[in-house]
């Protein structure tokens, strides 16, 4: 069987034994896949000590016959990404995003507009030009487009009335119906989730045009707060159970004093 290279990012990595890993690589060419790093413990001179959580790598790897792990032969830096590592917030909203990733995709199922906005979403957060809050509700917001969950915001999702004629300052969100509500139809929903309008059309705003441009848009703390909470709780709802590391980044989250936007 022919060897398989590939842009990849390292979505997560299990030590195996006292030598060897296990990563599971998001790829480019592929999606998802499942790579045994021989000797990678025991020697960083093997692979160079570059197999490292979010790290962006060029990689190369051989088939077994006998099994879906692959082996990994060889592997190239992109981006280290180690500014993500070394800040505890970062390291925790891109470990939300990369067990996001892991969790929603099937193995081999080449998704190349998700791969480039994870990597873009990565590129932001490392290097710190926008927040991580932001960067996660851009990569959020597109994520569910990808994912065909997309979240109805632009009319109410029991009478249809539309955005711009809805007359309330705020909407609540039935996860249910995976839409927005108005308030006349919200008395026969119950629903804890609300949004305001102007954190409606900053998702919206998000969602639309190209990457640089909506990762530049202004957000005030007050949509922020609702816009994450909205995503956050909606993704957990779609795929079934709350992961380990949204746990996580909440736990983060109390600890810390309320972030600066
Ligand atoms: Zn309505």
């Amino acid at each position: 069987m022919p060897n398989f290279a590939s842009p990849a990012i390292v979505l997560r990595r299990t030590d195996y034994g006292d030598y060897d890993l296990i990563l599971t690589f998001f790829t480019l060419k592929k999606g998802k896949i499942s790579a045994i790093a021989k000797s990678a413990k025991k020697s960083t001179k093997r692979f160079g000590g570059i197999l490292e959580l979010f790290s962006a790598l060029d990689i190369v790897c051989s088939a077994r016959m006998d099994r879906d792990l692959m082996v990994l032969q060889e592997a190239g830096l992109k981006n280290s990404f180690s500014g993500i590592r070394a800040d505890l917030n970062k390291t925790a909203y891109a470990s939300y995003l990369a067990e996001l990733v892991n969790e929603w995709t099937e193995p081999d199922a080449k998704q190349e507009d998700l791969y480039l906005l994870l990597c873009h979403v990565f590129e932001q957060i490392d290097a710190g030009l926008i927040s991580e809050e932001i960067s996660a509700i851009l990569f959020l917001m597109r994520f569910t487009s990808i994912a065909g969950i997309r979240p109805n915001l632009l009319k109410c999702s029991i009478c249809r009335l539309e955005l711009d004629k809805i007359k309330e300052d705020r909407v609540a969100f039935d996860l249910s119906r995976s839409g927005i509500i108005c308030q006349k139809c919200a008395g026969r929903s119950v629903s804890r989730l609300s949004l305001s309008m102007g954190t409606i059309k900053q998702l919206l705003w998000v969602e639309s045009g190209g990457l640089k441009k909506a990762g530049k848009m202004k957000f005030t703390p007050a949509a922020v707060k609702e816009g994450l909470d909205l995503l956050e709780t909606f993704t957990t709802y779609h795929l079934g159970k709350e992961m380990r590391s949204l746990k996580f980044l909440k736990q983060i989250r109390k600890e810390n004093r309320p972030p600066v936007y």
